[in-house]
């Protein structure tokens, strides 16, 4: 039986990262503009299926699906002072119609809230239109200056998925983000991937935001990957785009708002956590093929494989799996190597002596296990085996994050993980902003901010190491993507 090899994989994980989107089919990023890639069809097909458990999700919580425009006016753009200078780096302009320049210049959208919120305006108008919930998965630009990674840093985000609500108070806008919370861990769960939250340091929260809530996930080299974002805007935009609703009591109130973030970087995390030497090890809930079924023919062999490979395949497909039968012209053990490569959760061998005896081989994605099993208990040990792969996917992600946890007390405790094995440091801190820019700068690693809920982030009886007070957080500090 193979073993499961990870030496490439954590090693030289840049290399092991690019050569895999593209022998997997992934993505192509040979496209003329820097940093943005062209999808092709294996990959598109993983991340549809991503999301099609979020329109679920969506629909489930009540929120509606609307679709805007790209282009935003910059008269609209300019309306909330830190948004844009958050964002007047990135963006895109767009300033001439053919040869003639345009009166009012236009941005490629970095992401919608200066597209959205002139239009909460005039469709809000009473408390009965709270809470109001929307949300649209479209590509935004943004001008990267740091080294551009497929799925991960890109000048096009091609699959922005942007959920946007305005609620009569604060406290109502505290329950959204709760939602949000438990939708994202409901997502996570489905691609088997554990994750911490962290609530961000005043420095680096949205441009714009009262307070900003981040989800990572830690990658094979030790460096953290953002893939979810919460943010509570209070009133602030709504004061901006003028968003007011007329209260029970005939007053006008502004409305309180919340945003919830995520991206294609869902699939980059899936490939680079679940991921091995010889590729991709795909979540059966969102493998495009989760079982695909391998004929092993013999010239001597007076039966035929093929036929009894359709019959378990059409078998499963009843059942209500994916399935594919490869009946390509070459040898079995190329094909083993391809379908490793993609990810597919589990293979089925059959060859002359499997269709005598009536049996089938069934060979694990994840472990490699190897295991006959009789023709008429196929459809149920199929089940059994992909649940078993989910759940062993995840217990060993878990077990890599946790690995990757270290809390310390010292800066030179905290450099020295960041040296061995990577990963997210734990330190006390006073909560000044002071100590948390030094200690970045010290670490040359980012605040991930403390963990949230607050509570769980509360200490007593440690100092801060640098400045020697009192400490009252526990602060999370990784090397970013
Ligand atoms: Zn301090």
């Amino acid at each position: 039986m193979a073993k499961v090899k990870r030496e490439k994989w954590s090693k030289e994980f840049s290399e092991w990262y690019n050569e895999l989107l593209e022998s997997a089919g992934i993505v192509d990023k040979r496209y003329p503009v820097k940093g943005m890639n062209v999808w092709l069809p294996y990959g598109l097909k993983i991340m549809r299926n991503i999301e099609k458990f979020i329109h679920a999700e969506m629909a489930r919580t009540g929120h509606e699906e609307v679709l805007f425009p790209a282009l935003i006016p910059e008269t609209e753009f300019q309306k909330e002072a830190e948004h844009i200078k958050g964002f007047e780096d990135e963006v895109y302009w767009v300033t001439h119609a053919g040869l003639d320049p345009l009166d009012v210049r236009l941005i490629l959208r970095p992401t919608s809230e200066t597209a959205m919120y002139s239009m909460f305006s005039l469709w809000i108008r009473s408390h009965a239109d709270l809470p109001f919930k929307v949300y649209q998965i479209v590509n935004v630009y943004r001008y990267e200056t740091k080294h551009t990674r497929p799925l991960i840093r890109v000048r096009e985000i091609s699959r922005f998925f942007e959920a946007h609500t305005a609620h009569e108070s604060y406290e109502d806008a505290e329950r959204q983000i709760k939602e949000d919370l438990e939708i994202f861990d409901r997502l996570a769960k489905f691609l088997a991937l554990p994750y911490i939250i962290s609530k961000r340091p005043e420095w680096d929260k949205f441009p714009g935001a009262y307070y900003s809530i981040g989800a990572e996930v830690v990658m094979p080299d030790g460096r953290t990957l953002q893939i979810g974002t919460m943010h509570n805007y209070r009133q602030n935009f709504a004061k901006a785009y003028n968003i007011q609703y007329e209260t029970e009591t005939g007053d006008h109130e502004f409305v309180h708002q919340t945003t919830f973030g995520m991206s294609e970087r869902l699939l980059a995390a899936v490939i680079a956590v679940h991921g091995d030497d010889n590729g991709m090890v795909l979540p059966p809930t969102i493998a495009p093929i989760q079982v695909v079924i391998v004929p092993i023919p013999k010239k001597e062999a007076k039966v035929d494989v093929f036929a009894y490979a359709h019959e378990i395949a059409e078998e499963l497909r009843e059942a209500g799996f994916r399935v594919h039968v490869d009946e390509r012209d070459i040898r079995p053990g190329r094909k083993y190597y391809d379908w490793e490569l993609k990810g597919v959760p589990l293979r089925i061998e059959v060859g002359p002596r499997d269709v005598e005896g009536r049996k089938a081989v069934l060979a694990r994605r994840d472990t490699f296990e190897k295991v006959t099993v009789e023709r008429d208990k196929v459809v149920e040990e199929v089940r059994k085996t992909l649940d078993a792969i989910h759940e062993n996917l995840y217990q060993r992600a878990k077990e890599f994050l946790e690995s990757h946890i270290k809390r310390v007390d010292t800066i030179e405790e905290a450099k020295a993980v960041f040296e061995d094995r990577r990963g997210i440091v734990e330190i006390p801190w006073c909560g000044e902003e002071e100590c948390g820019l030094k200690m970045e700068e010290e670490l040359d690693a980012k605040m991930l901010g403390i963990p949230y809920p607050e509570e769980r982030a509360r200490i007593e009886g440690k100092k801060c190491p640098l400045c020697g007070r009192e400490a009252k957080f526990i602060a999370r500090f990784a090397r970013t993507y």
